[in-house]
């Protein structure tokens, strides 16, 4: 059985709805952290679900795949919470890291990045966790052309959120995440994620 294969049955008997694969190399070396791949695991998450579960979930996830990687004889990194801390990849103060689990389902082409700054897939719509792996072992990547932007002029989500985090800007290459959302302002709530229209009435 090839590589991929393996990788997606260990995915899968995680519980992962899908695995797939980012190309790096045309990322900044700093961003990559010298790998050449980003494996991506989308879970997906019931609407009575608790969120922090299903993070937890991704990120134990994650961390089984770098396990699962190394034993393999490959290089390979969890962007997990716990190993993110490790390696000091998060900045607790803004929130934020450097190469962010949305911008590498993004390279992989599995969606778009909403007016709720969340990944929205056609699939699942934004119920979903994600969680990623960066690695070196030779895995094909997801050369799927970038999704269009489907929010078009909807502004559910916008309109949604209690205290006016989301400017209505959507998302684009190179836009500063504080464009979209005041991450000061921001409580957590999801209720931008539970309002969004392109979230299936049943998961899958
Ligand atoms: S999580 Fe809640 S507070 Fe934050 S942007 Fe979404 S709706 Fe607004
Ligand atoms: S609610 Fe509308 S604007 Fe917001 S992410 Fe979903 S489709 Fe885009």
């Amino acid at each position: 059985m090839q590589l991929i294969e393996e990788l997606r049955l260990q995915a899968q008997a995680r519980g992962a709805a899908f695995c797939r694969v980012a190309d790096l190399t045309a990322l900044p070396r700093r961003q990559a952290r010298g790998y050449r791949r980003g494996v991506v695991l989308g879970f997906a998450l019931g609407d009575a679900q608790d969120f922090a579960e299903g993070e937890l979930r991704a990120d134990r996830a994650a961390d089984a795949i770098e396990v699962w990687l190394r034993a393999q004889h490959y290089d390979a990194l969890s962007q997990s919470e716990r190993s993110m801390a490790q390696h000091a990849m998060f900045d607790a103060e803004t929130r934020s890291s450097l190469l962010p689990h949305k911008t590498l389902a993004v390279l992989a082409g599995l969606g778009w990045i909403g007016r709720n700054n969340l990944l929205v897939t056609e699939s699942l719509g934004c119920r979903l966790t994600l969680s990623t792996v960066l690695t070196n072992a030779p895995l094909p990547a997801d050369h799927a052309r970038e999704s269009p932007n489907r929010c078009g002029s909807c502004m559910v989500c916008v309109r949604a959120c209690p205290v006016g985090a989301l400017s209505g800007q959507t998302w684009a290459q190179g836009k500063r995440r504080e464009d979209i959302v005041d991450v000061e302002a921001c409580r957590l709530c999801l209720r931008c994620m539970q309002v969004c229209p392109i979230n299936p009435k049943k998961l899958p």
